[in-house]
C-alpha cells in the first residue's frame, strides 16, 4: 500500500509520490492526499460539502466533490507560474465528506458549522468542495466564529442577493443576502466578480449594490483585463481576514459546462487562473469552490478546472505560510 502519510523528516502531510505509485491508482482523495480528519500537524484540509437540494434549477452538486477528487489525481506538487514546490510549505490533507442531510437546509448548516469549527479552531484553512453555493452561508457562519466579519472575494455570474425563491429563504440564490443581514461579510471589503446574464428586472443588480457590495461584471472585466482589475480586488479587500467563494458558473459553460444555472458569455478557464493566482498577500482564511454538477459535465473539463483551482487555492495558502516564515 502506498504510503500518503506523514513523512517522519518533516512531519508534514502531502500526496502520494506519483513516481512511486501511478497516479491513476489508489483511492481517491484530493490530489492523493491523505484521508485525516485529526488536524494535527495540518495547515489546509480540503472537505466536501455534497448538500445540493437548495437550488432553482439543476440538481446534482451532490456529486461534486467525488467528481473534483477524481479529476484532481492529475494535478502536480510543483506551481510553475508561482514558482513554488506547495508542499514544501503546507501540510495539507483531505478531511473527507460532512454528512449533510439531503433536503434539509437549516439542519445541514448545524452540520457545517460543526465540521468547520474543528478545523478552524485547529487554525486550519479550509478548502471546501461544494455541492450547491448555499453552503457558503452555513461555512462563513463558522468562519464568522473564529475571524469575526470577512471580506468577501466572490467569483460568480450570479449575485446570490435574491431575498428568497418561492417563500424559501436559505437558497443557493440568497446566501449572499443573508450572510450580509447576519453581518458574517463586510461588505466594504467584499467584490462580486462575473456577474452576468439575463435578470428578472434591472432592481436585481441595483439590490445587489444596495447592501454595499462591490460589482465587477463580466462585460467590465473583460473589458478591462484581468491584470487591471486585480489590483482593485486586492486593494478592496485590504488588511483583514478574506474569505474566497468561487460559483464555477463564474467561468463560460464552454469551459464549464457541468454546472446548475450556465450564463454564456463569461471568462475562460485562463481567465480564472490567473485571477486566481493574483490573490497574493491576503489574510485569506477560507476558500470554496460549488456548484459542479459532473451529469452536466463532458470529459471532465468542468471537475478538472474546479480541482485546477482548487490547487491554485492551496499554493496560495502555501505562499502565504512560505512568506509568514521568512517574515519570522
Ligand atoms: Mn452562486
Ligand atoms: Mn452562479
Amino acid at each position: 500500500m502506498p504510503d500518503g502519510g506523514q513523512p517522519a523528516r518533516r512531519q508534514r502531510y502531502r500526496p502520494i509520490d506519483a513516481m512511486q505509485a501511478p497516479r491513476f491508482t489508489g483511492i481517491g482523495t484530493f490530489m492523493r492526499l491523505p484521508n485525516v480528519t485529526a488536524m494535527a500537524g495540518v495547515d489546509a484540509a480540503f472537505i466536501g460539502i455534497p448538500f445540493d437540494t437548495a437550488v432553482s434549477y439543476r440538481i446534482g452538486g451532490r456529486f461534486g466533490p467525488a467528481a473534483i477528487r477524481e479529476a484532481s489525481r492529475l494535478l502536480r506538487p510543483y506551481n510553475v507560474e508561482q514558482g513554488i514546490e506547495i508542499f514544501e510549505h503546507v501540510s495539507a490533507v483531505d478531511a473527507g465528506d460532512l454528512s449533510v442531510i439531503p433536503g434539509n437546509v437549516q439542519a445541514s448548516y448545524g452540520v457545517m458549522e460543526e465540521g468547520l469549527r474543528s478545523i478552524l479552531d485547529a487554525g486550519v484553512v479550509p478548502l471546501a468542495m461544494g455541492g450547491d453555493h448555499s453552503i457558503t452561508l452555513g461555512e462563513l457562519r463558522a468562519i464568522f466564529k473564529r475571524h469575526g466579519p470577512v471580506g468577501l472575494i466572490d467569483f460568480d455570474s450570479h449575485t446570490d442577493t435574491w431575498d428568497n425563491y418561492w417563500g424559501e429563504r436559505y437558497t443557493h440564490g440568497t446566501w449572499c443576502r443573508r450572510a450580509i443581514e447576519e453581518g458574517l461579510i463586510d461588505t466594504a471589503r467584499s467584490v462580486q466578480l462575473g456577474i452576468r446574464g439575463s435578470l428578472y428586472g434591472p432592481e436585481d443588480r441595483g439590490g445587489a449594490r444596495a447592501l454595499g457590495l462591490h460589482l465587477i461584471p463580466t462585460e467590465t472585466l473583460l473589458e478591462r483585463g484581468v491584470d487591471d482589475v486585480l489590483p482593485e480586488v486586492v486593494e478592496r479587500a485590504g488588511r483583514g481576514p478574506v474569505f474566497v467563494s468561487f460559483d464555477i458558473d463564474f467561468v463560460d459553460p464552454g469551459f464549464a459546462p457541468g454546472t446548475g444555472t450556465p450564463e454564456v458569455g463569461g471568462p475562460t478557464s485562463r481567465d480564472a487562473l490567473r485571477l486566481v493566482r493574483g490573490l497574493r498577500g491576503l489574510d485569506l482564511v477560507g476558500f470554496d469552490l460549488v456548484e459542479v454538477q459532473p451529469q452536466y459535465d463532458h470529459g471532465e473539463v468542468t471537475s478538472l478546472l474546479a480541482g485546477t483551482l482548487l490547487h491554485e487555492f492551496l499554493t496560495l495558502v502555501a505562499l502565504d505560510r512560505r512568506d509568514r516564515r521568512k517574515r519570522g
